[in-house]
Order: structure tokens, then sequence, then C-alpha cells
């Protein structure tokens, strides 16, 4: 989370919502103040699901002090203040913080408002200084506000932690109130619902409890390990991207999990990127590092901006002088990275052949496995992790092409999110800001616009909600975000499309056109399904850990009633054991419990691992060529005959039915 100050522009987008939090944030402090007139206060932002404020107070405030708070609090608001604004020259501001009285509910002599002061510094000079007083209490403040503290419907507190003014570890550290408001008591209590569910719907605690996933110390953090259940799963999603893209005309290739340094030199990932991969393997005699530092240096050189326009001589020359330098690189020794990513891989793949406009577009896919280095205090689950498996494809295009391959991918989402039950989803669309060209951006301000006025009339077309970000594009293209929400309304960042126009150039990828020049193709970066492990993560949340019968690790369990001890229970372990094989032949997952346990013990065995469909069998089902149907979480269906069920699971099955 960041401390940085909002600029107005964002203060000028904040939601209803987020006045209605910001504001309670002020009456937080407000009732703090009544309680201990001592109080310092440094910020107190709205924040993802609430607000906080960071207070400097001798008592450390506990939970149990939050009941007295908050009566406090709804005092404030039954007062119904109006949030005024005034507006004062810094002179007037830095006076009145040096009172006591910014952050305070009266002058203070002696107790400097000093965090106020601190924050008056951050405002750049010609920004107007704002004010907001709410009955007695007057504090810094940008806004905006709602209109009076009546407007706050229903609030809470709900944590305490510690932080360090403006984030920054060498100043004093401060005690952070967290809280949350709404609009009103029903939405809160949806809220307060909503968690409850989530703790309940934890992927950690459910694929624990399901046998689905684990971790193992001596594996390594953040390196999931699929148990079958899991791998299940895994594998069903693969085969649903493989029929998909087969459809969609994509081409599937396989790719090593390494690769020589020079290739991520090639392509920027070195240095850029170095924090985010696993250290190399060296394979390199200390001799050789040094002469390896100087090349590097060299290289990087090389990529400056040419003199002589993009396809002159001097270009052939200095790619002449790359080959040279790459070369004498492998010989001087040899280091391999883990492959963070899998599009140099590909795009080597595209480069392995001449390519000609008819080849184009060129789709390669792969479920391809990525490692990044994330720092052991970020991993979380299957959220957060050093090992990846993703949904990913490169689609090489021309200009011409690009738009009808992008709507195609925003069109494989729309079909993903139909078959998963995403019902609510947003596509955050980011783009360049023509300030930073050359800086944060690769410096090609034609194609930028060319290939955002694509992406955006793609977006438009297709009737996706989707919203607009400037300054926050890939360093090589406009980039789309989707964000989806699982059905308890918990958000989720699935998977990023970006347009690149600057990396096949550097990998030199060219395509001969009609007029037999020689072009440099687009490139599309499209994960549709992320990376299993996060989308599996996300499955298991939105699902509650019962997944629909297609994807169900075991989808349907047989309960002869007896055991095979039994000798009396032969005839219907015998029917059940056939129906069990018939289903396994047409490729159901189907399971059989023969213990002699009684049949609600084995039902409720079933129940526990949240098997799909139980078809429970005794001997007027054998009689009749019968078999009664239970499903998880709809109880007992009643007795089909056997050829009707079968047909019915296949059904569902094929259809991926939800
Ligand atoms: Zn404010
Ligand atoms: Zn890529």
């Amino acid at each position: 989370m960041s401390d940085e100050r909002k600029t107005l522009e964002q203060r000028h987008q904040m939601s209803d919502l987020e006045r209605l939090r910001h504001s309670a944030a002020h009456v937080l402090a407000t009732a703090i103040l009544r309680i201990w007139p001592e109080a310092q206060f440094a910020a107190g932002p709205p924040v993802e699901n609430g607000f906080y404020y960071d207070v400097d107070l001798p008592h450390r405030i506990s939970p149990e002090d939050f009941e007295k708070i908050e009566a406090e609090m709804k005092k404030e608001i039954k007062a119904n203040n109006v949030f005024e604004r005034t507006t004062v020259s810094r002179a007037e501001a830095i006076a009145l913080a040096e009172s006591g009285r910014l952050g305070g509910l009266s002058e203070r002599p002696g107790n400097v408002s000093k965090f106020k002061i601190g924050n008056l510094q951050d405002i750049p000079e010609g920004e107007e200084i704002s004010l907001y007083r709410n009955g007695d209490f007057l504090d810094l403040c940008a806004g905006p506000h709602v209109m009076r503290t009546g407007n706050i419907g229903a609030f809470k507190l709900t944590s305490v932690a510690s932080a360090y003014y403006k984030g920054d570890e060498k100043n004093p550290q401060l005690q952070r109130i967290y809280g949350t408001a709404f609009k009103n008591k029903t939405e809160l209590e949806a809220y307060f619902t909503m968690l409850e569910e989530a703790k309940k719907r934890d992927h950690r605690k459910l694929g624990k409890e399901l046998e689905l996933f684990c971790f193992d110390d001596d594996v390594g953090p953040g390196l999931p390990l699929w148990l079958p259940r899991g791998t299940v799963l895994i594998e069903e999603i693969e085969k649903l991207a493989k029929e998909t893209e087969f459809a969609g005309g994509y081409d599937r290739v396989r790719t090593p999990h390494l690769a020589r340094e020079n290739m991520y030199l090639t392509s920027g990932h070195l240095p850029y990127y170095a924090e985010s991969m696993f250290p190399p393997m060296e394979l390199i005699e200390e001799s050789g590092r040094q002469r390896r530092k100087e090349i590097e240096a060299e290289l990087s050189a090389s990529f400056e901006p040419p003199t002589d326009g993009p396809m002159g001589r001097d270009e052939e020359q200095r790619s002449e002088k790359r080959k040279a330098l790459l070369t004498e690189f492998n010989d001087v020794g040899d280091r391999y990275y883990l492959k963070a990513m899998n599009c140099p891989h590909h795009h080597k793949l595209f480069g392995a052949v001449p390519r000609s406009y008819r080849d184009l577009p060129l789709r390669l896919a792969e479920y391809g496995t990525c490692y990044r280095y994330e720092q052991s205090g970020e991993l979380f689950g299957l959220m957060r992790v050093r090992a990846m498996q993703m949904n990913d494809a490169h689609i090489y295009c021309t200009e011409a092409q690009f738009a009808s391959e992008f709507h195609a991918v925003n069109e494989m989402y729309l079909k993903y999110f139909k078959i998963f039950g995403i019902d609510r989803y947003q596509f955050r669309f980011s783009t360049h800001d023509p300030r930073e060209l050359g800086k944060k951006f690769v410096d090609q301000s034609e194609l930028w616009l060319k290939t955002e006025n694509m992406v955006r009339d793609v977006l438009v077309a297709s009737g996706a909600p989707f919203v607009e970000v400037a300054n926050e594009a890939a360093f090589y293209g406009p980039k789309i975000d989707i964000q989806i929400w699982n059905v308890i309304g918990k958000e989720f960042t699935l998977a990023t499309n970006q347009v690149d126009f600057a990396v096949p150039a550097r990998f030199g990828l060219t395509y001969k056109d009609r007029d037999n020049s020689s072009k440099t193709p687009l490139c599309i970066h499209r994960a549709p399904l992320g990376t299993h492990e996060r989308f599996i993560g996300f499955l298991i949340e939105h699902y509650a850990g019962n997944f629909p019968l297609w994807l169900s690790p075991e989808q349907v369990r047989v309960l002869p009633i007896g055991g095979d001890d039994e000798p009396d229970a032969k005839d219907v372990i015998d029917y059940a054991r056939a129906i069990q094989t018939e289903l396994r032949s047409a490729g159901v997952r189907a399971t059989i419990d023969v213990t002699s346990d009684p049949i609600k013990a084995k039902i409720a065995s079933a129940e526990t691992m949240k098997v799909h469909t139980m078809l429970v069998i005794g001997k007027r089902d054998l009689e009749a060529g019968n078999v009664a149907v239970r499903v998880h979480g709809k109880g007992n269906l009643g007795a089909k005959p056997r050829a009707e069920v079968v047909a019915d699971l296949l059904a569902a099955i094929k259809e991926r039915r939800s």
C-alpha cells in the first residue's frame, strides 16, 4: 500500500463511497481527540474496503478501546456537522499547525501538529491549501468529503496496526487505526457476512481439506506441489484451453524452463528484471566474468537509438557487432536463468523459420512454466508463488490484422467467463503518457497512438465494461488487465493482455511482405486463464470447493449398500462395480466405496470430500436396473434408470455444465 499523496486528479475521481470513508476518518480523529486530546494525526485516506487514520499517542490503542471510540464517533455523526472547506495561505497553515490547531479540536499550546507540517511540505508550490472543519475538528485536507457527518450511514472500526510516518522507517512509528464505512447498515452487514464467507472459502484451507495441493519446506517456499485431486483441476483447465485455442487457430509449442543469459540481455529482462528472477546458474570461470561485464556494457550501448534511422546502414553494422559480442559472450562462459516469462523463447520459435505474410497471424501457445523470485514476505498460498504454469500465447501479426486478433482474444475471455460463471468483470486499459516517452515508455509516439486507438475501438465494439488509465502501460505497448469478482464479491486480477511493438524488433523478428520487403510483426501477449496457480486459487474460493461436475476431482462415487466382506451384498456390489467400470470406460472419474460402513457413513465421507455425484445402490435398485442419485449440495434426487443416469452425467461433462 502506498502512502504517496493523491494527485488532484485522483482526488477528483474519488467515488462516493471513498468520500464517505475518508469523511469517516475525520470523524474517527474527532472521536480519538475527545478521549485523548493530545493525539497527533498524520494521514487518513480511504483505502480498499475502508479507511484508516495514523495517530501518534502515548496510549496504545487496542481493540478493547474500539467501543469507546465508536461511541464518540456516533455522537459526531448524530450532531450532523457540516464538512466546511476553507482555503488558507501556506503561512496561515503553518501558523495553525504550530499552534496545535491542525488535526485538533482546539489550539494546543506546546503540542505542535508536527505531522501536518510535514504534510504541508508535500503540497506543491502553487497548489491551493485547504482545510476541512467538522464541529471542532479542523484538519489539513484536500478533500473531497461528504456534505455532513450524518451522511456516514454505518461504520465499524476493524483493526489496529503500526505504520511509519510517510511509509519511511526512518520516521516515527504511528498507530494505524482501520475501519470501514458504508452508506447504510445493510451494506455494512453484507460486507462482514462476505468476509466470514471468504474465510470459509479460503483456498489455503480448502486446498488442504480437499487434498488439492501442498507446500513442503524441503521443496521450498512458494513452490506448490499438486496432489492427484489438484492435478485433475490443472488438467481439465488445460484441456479446455487447448480445445479453445485449437479452435481459435493456435499452434502449440514447447520450450525448456531455462535459457542462457544472453537471451535475456536481448529481451531487455536483464538487467532491469533481474530482481524478479532466480539467481543464475553459473557455468563460468572467474577469469571470464570481467570480460563478460565489458561485453554487457557494449551490448547495452548498441541498443541506443541509431543515428541514421532504424533501417540504415549504421543499424546493420550494429546488428553485426551485436552478434559478434553475443558469440564471444557465450565463449567466455555460460550462465543460465530459469525463465520468468515465455516470450523470449516464443520469439526464438518465430525466428526459427523464415516467415512470410502468409504465415501471419501466427499464434504460438504453451502452458509455459515460469519461475519468479517473489520475496518470501510476498508469498501467499497459490496467489503468489515462485513457480507457475501460464496459459500463455504470443500472437504475431501485421498491423492490419491486429484489431481482429485482439477482438478474438477478448471474445475468448468472455467465453471463459461464461463457463466459470464469472458475471462481474472489468477490463482496465492502460495507456502511455506522452511526457514519459523515451523514459518510462518506448519512444514511438505514432505507434502508441495507433495501437491505443485500435485497442480502444475493439473494447468499445465488444461492449465489455472497461476503464482507461493513463501512464500505466507496459514499457513496450498498451496493456489490458482483467479484473474479475468471485460470487461473494471478492476482487481478483486475472491476467494481462499486452500489445508489444518494441521487443520483436530487438529480436530481429521479420517476415517478408507481399512486396518482398522485410517487416517487423506486432506481438500480442495474452494469458486469459492467467496461471494455473492463481486461477485455481480463484476457482477454489469462487466455487467454495464445490466444483461443477466437469471440473470435479472425483466426479462420481458409487456407494453400494453393504461391503465387500458381506456375502449377502455380493450381487449389489457386482452391479455397483459394473456401473463404475462403465463410467470409467467413458472417461468419468468414478470411484467406489466397498467398505462395510453403513450407507449413512459412506455418504457423509463422500460429502466431506465434496464429491459431485453419489450413486447409492441397494437391492431394489439392482432388481429395477436403477440407481439412486445424490448430488453434493442438492441432496437426494431419487432413483432413475441406470442408462439415463449415465447419459446425463456424460452430457453434463461434455457440455461443461455449471
Ligand atoms: Zn479530509
Ligand atoms: Zn509474453
